[in-house]
């Protein structure tokens, strides 16, 4: 079983109820087990417009590949009613694949790791909750959160 981390983001509707219902639904997903999530983080906006952004990251195991990973991340978006009316618009649920084992994958729909983690505070600080002594390929955990000074976060209690 593959090891994979998803990034969760919402700022629109009632953000952090959306985020616990999505991690809900993919725990249950057939092919998902041992799913953990991060602690809730309120984040600035960044490439994007609207209010805050509620932020976590979930860990789990699973046999499902990547694209069916995506495939499924997709589906509960949709369930979501994200529209997508221009690129980094605000929405109601964004669903991540973030890191699927060491795998690294380059095509057209998917890109792992997610090409813009290793410099969000967003994704780092919950990643860190999960898994802190994880190394990316830019570098430790710690180490590019150092590099993240000025973007403005505040876990949740
Ligand atoms: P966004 O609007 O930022 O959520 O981007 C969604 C688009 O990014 C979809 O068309 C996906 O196929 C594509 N994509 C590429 N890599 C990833 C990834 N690692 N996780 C989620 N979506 C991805």
């Amino acid at each position: 079983m593959a090891q994979a981390y998803i990034g969760l983001g919402a700022n629109l509707g009632q953000a952090r109820a959306t985020l616990e219902r999505a991690a809900g639904e993919l725990a249950q997903t057939p092919g998902i087990h041992d799913l953990q999530l991060s602690h809730f983080y309120r984040t600035a906006p960044i490439d994007s417009g609207g209010p805050d952004y509620v932020n976590a990251v979930a860990g789990l195991h699973t046999t499902l590949s990547p694209f069916e990973l995506l495939d499924v991340l997709q589906a509960i978006e949709l369930a979501h009613g994200r529209l997508r009316p221009y690129r980094n618009a605000p929405r109601t649920l964004d669903l991540d694949l973030l890191l699927y084992g060491d795998q690294i994958i380059d095509t057209p729909r998917l890109i792992v790791p997610h090409p813009r983690m290793h410099e969000r505070a967003f994704v780092l600080e919950p990643l860190h909750d999960l898994a802190a002594g994880l190394e990316l390929a830019q570098g430790s955990l710690e180490k590019l959160l150092s590099q993240c000074e000025g973007q403005r976060l505040h876990r949740l209690p």
